[in-house]
Parts: C-alpha cells; sequence; structure tokens
C-alpha cells in the first residue's frame, strides 16, 4: 500500500492528465463517505480537488490526495 501512495503523491504533484480525470471521479465518491475524515496535518496541503482537500480515509489511514491518485483500491470497494 505505501508504494501505492508514494505514486499516489508523485502524481499528486505532476497530475497527469488521465490520472486527474479518475481522481476527480473518486473524490466525488470519497467526499459523500462518512469514512473520510479531516486531517490536521494534511490541512497545510492544498489541493484542486478541494472536496477531498486535507481529507484521510479513516478505514487504511491513507491521505486522500494521494490515494485517489494512486493504483489503490478503496478498502470498502466504492470505487
Ligand atoms: S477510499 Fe473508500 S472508504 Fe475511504 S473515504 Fe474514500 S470512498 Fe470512503
Amino acid at each position: 500500500m505505501i508504494n501505492e501512495i508514494l505514486t499516489g503523491w508523485k502524481n499528486f504533484i505532476t497530475r497527469p492528465e488521465v490520472t486527474e480525470k479518475t481522481a476527480q471521479h473518486r473524490a466525488a465518491l470519497c467526499a459523500a463517505c462518512p469514512n473520510a475524515k479531516s486531517g490536521k496535518l494534511l490541512a497545510f496541503i492544498k489541493d484542486d480537488l478541494t472536496e477531498i482537500q486535507g481529507n484521510y480515509c479513516n478505514v487504511c489511514k491513507c491521505p486522500l490526495s494521494a490515494k485517489v491518485r494512486s493504483n489503490d483500491i478503496c478498502p470498502i470497494n466504492k470505487w
């Protein structure tokens, strides 16, 4: 899982177009999910996907800005 999240952070920085389209779709699902929680340490990371900015997944504990841009999967199969 750590490799997927590192790839997600790389994509967060480089923003490949295809990944961003996927990330937008995933972010909408995460934003509506009760497992998306606000993380104090993530608050300083600005994201174009404002609906998940500063949030992490409370199931896998991954930062959502990286997770939605990774090759990882949603732990409860929402995406
Ligand atoms: S990754 Fe899945 S479980 Fe986690 S916040 Fe997003 S939709 Fe919810």
